[in-house]
């Protein structure tokens, strides 16, 4: 299928999500109509007894969500129980708590009549909701629960009485429009799964891999979320209160990894890529570790996990205002699949912190939100994959562009000196700004005990890792020596990890060979526009070879230089900031 039908039909998802988004709000009604939530909550004191909590204060108006010190009480009172006369379930959101009781008032006596604790949940029902049978109400005045050590005030607010239908438990919680919604949305969130995988078999870029880890955390999360994972397994309540708002932060954080290798390179600053990158690992680490179930988070836990996102959403933002100015294509794609879900997602940080009291149809347009969020990043990996197959046939027709015109080594298949020479100063002019000169380390060692045709074999492996990077191009200038000629970000990454993977390829290649085939390396990038000679450049690049040669092999020494047009000599300049010596001691020997 070509990219644009591709891009056709995600443009047609997105619109379709909308579409169905819009009516599903209008008619799925987030709950069961026969649902009758609480009246009253009161907080606190701890010792004012369960069975008759006199003189504590009730507070007869929503609660919202958040963190909370005191144990809460929820109050059904004699109004509440006559609309839910024929109620069978006390049903409310999931939250860690020590005991849970049910009491009774009748007339002038409240009397306990069930507790429970954490362990004994085990009815799930839609909606990140749990629920309980509800004990004989006949005749009583008031229905008291209370609830010690709750961490989120959500059991109190979404606290709510309801009768069963036959079918049991998905007959409880989240209305069944609003399920049949969100199974839709998951279904979508598959789509681009799919196309991912085929994406990653053309062309194997990471950020596929990252994209693919965020949307498969995003459908774990509102599966935990909506309570459609329900209808799979039957949670365990301690696994499910880690994982719901973990799968949450994960999907996060692998999002923002995501956006760092998505984005065209050089449409973030160096700082600004660091920034996104440390801000979103704090983050995941932070909030990762105030989701375990420590008594020394309790009462913090929610407001900070809603308010830690604050850093990372703050850093986020700025970095797609920067990849915007700097002519970003790809970020548009973001800017406008993230726009809805960060100003939701101030919402839920106002409401995790107790500022705001949200309807349930926000938390559904949230996960509409999420969706759309899916679908627009998805249409982005559509679009820049696409720009970069055309970027990888242009690479591919240069390649064959240049061997039509100059010789090709006979042993390895990839260009000789002569290639190089002829052809740097158009290469040069088309970035490829950074010469590296391989050699292999104690080569001579595999002629003399596996015989030179074996050595052979490893020379065509080795152009074979040289010719990995689409990049970087490679050619033999004799013997067991090659250069490469690099152009793009992260030059010094992108050769190191060439440089290390040919004792790898060599190991398993050739599994005769029981001797590390290591290679040392000497690379030395020059900003675009400095004048230089490939003879200048290609001595310099044999210097930090010998150096890394005499410091022990198995290394790679590189150099950015910098050239000064100083009157009557052109200078060479180190500059303070390269990597050289440091890389050296970094990637001490490992095999040889
Ligand atoms: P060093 O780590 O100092 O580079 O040690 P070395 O043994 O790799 O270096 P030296 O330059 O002394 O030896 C290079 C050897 O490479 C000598 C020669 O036997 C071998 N060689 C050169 N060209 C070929 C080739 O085309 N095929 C094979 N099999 N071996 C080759
Ligand atoms: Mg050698
Ligand atoms: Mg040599």
């Amino acid at each position: 299928m070509s990219i644009r039908l591709i891009f056709i039909l995600f443009s047609f998802l997105a619109a379709v999500t909308g579409g169905i988004g819009v009516v599903g709000l209008a008619l799925a009604h987030p709950l069961p109509v026969d649902s009758v939530k609480a009246s009253c909550f009161a907080f606190g004191p701890a010792d004012a007894g369960v069975a008759n909590p006199g003189g504590v204060e009730w507070v007869c108006e929503p609660v919202g969500h958040g963190s909370v010190t005191g144990p809460v009480r929820i109050l059904f009172d004699s109004g509440d129980l006559a609309a839910a006369a024929h109620a069978t379930h006390f049903v409310s959101h999931v939250a860690r708590f020590d005991t849970l009781s049910m009491a009774v008032r009748r007339g002038d006596t409240t009397k306990e009549v069930a507790r429970y604790t954490l362990d004994d949940i085990d009815m799930f029902v839609n909606g990140p909701n749990f629920a309980l049978p509800l004990p004989d109400l006949r005749g009583a005045d008031a229905l008291i629960v209370t609830v010690t050590k709750p961490w989120n005030r959500a059991i109190a607010s979404d606290a709510m009485l309801e009768q069963a239908q036959n079918d049991g438990a998905m007959s409880l919680g989240r209305g069944r429009g609003s399920m049949l919604l969100m199974a839709f949305l998951c279904g979508l969130m598959l789509v681009p799964l799919i196309y991912n995988l085929a994406f990653y078999r053309v062309l194997r870029k990471m950020f596929i891999i990252w994209h693919s880890a965020a949307v498969i955390s995003m459908l774990i999360y509102i599966k935990l979320a909506s309570g459609l994972g329900n209808y799979f397994v039957t949670p365990n309540i301690h696994v499910l209160l880690f994982l719901y708002p973990f799968s949450f932060l994960t999907a996060a954080f692998l999002g923002t990894q995501f956006t760092v290798r998505f984005l065209e390179p050089g449409m973030l600053g160096p700082g600004m890529r660091r920034a996104l990158v440390v801000t979103g690992w704090t983050t995941f680490a932070v909030l990762g570790t105030i989701l375990l179930p420590l008594p020394l988070f309790r009462t913090v836990s929610l407001s900070m996990f809603s308010a830690g996102f604050l850093p990372l959403t703050f850093v986020y933002v700025a970095a797609m205002i920067q990849a915007r100015r700097r002519g970003s294509r790809a970020v548009w794609f973001q800017i406008i699949g993230w726009t809805p879900l960060l100003l939701l997602g101030l919402e839920r940080i106002a409401k995790g912190v107790g500022l705001s009291e949200s309807q349930p149809w926000v938390g559904q347009l949230f996960f509409l939100t999420l969706a759309f969020e899916v679908l627009m990043t998805s249409l982005g990996v559509v679009d820049r994959f696409d720009i970069l197959r055309r970027d990888h046939d242009q690479a591919r027709s240069r390649l064959e562009m240049l061997s039509g015109l100059v010789d090709r080594d006979a042993l390895t298949g990839i260009f000789n000196r002569r290639a190089l020479e002829q052809k740097f100063a158009e290469l040069r002019a088309e970035g490829f700004t950074g010469l590296a000169v391989v050699d292999l380390d104690f080569f001579k060692q595999v002629n003399d005990r596996f015989g030179h045709s074996a050595g052979d074999r490893v020379l065509q492996e080795v152009a074979k890792v040289l010719s990995s990077d689409d990049e970087a191009l490679p050619f033999r200038m004799g013997g067991e020596e090659f250069v490469l000629l690099v152009r793009g970000n992260a030059m010094q990454e992108r050769c190191e990890r060439i440089r290390s993977a040919i004792p790898i390829r060599v190991a398993n290649q050739m599994p005769g060979i029981d001797l590390v085939v290591t290679a040392s390396m000497g690379l030395v990038d020059t900003p675009p526009g400095t004048r230089t000679s490939m003879r200048q450049l290609y001595a310099h690049a044999d210097r930090l070879l010998y150096e890394a040669k005499n410091s022990g092999r198995n290394r790679m020494i590189s150099e950015r230089m910098q050239f000064f047009s100083a009157p009557g000599r052109t200078a060479d300049r180190r500059n303070p900031q390269t990597s050289r010596g440091r890389r050296a001691e970094d990637n001490g020997p490992t095999g040889a």
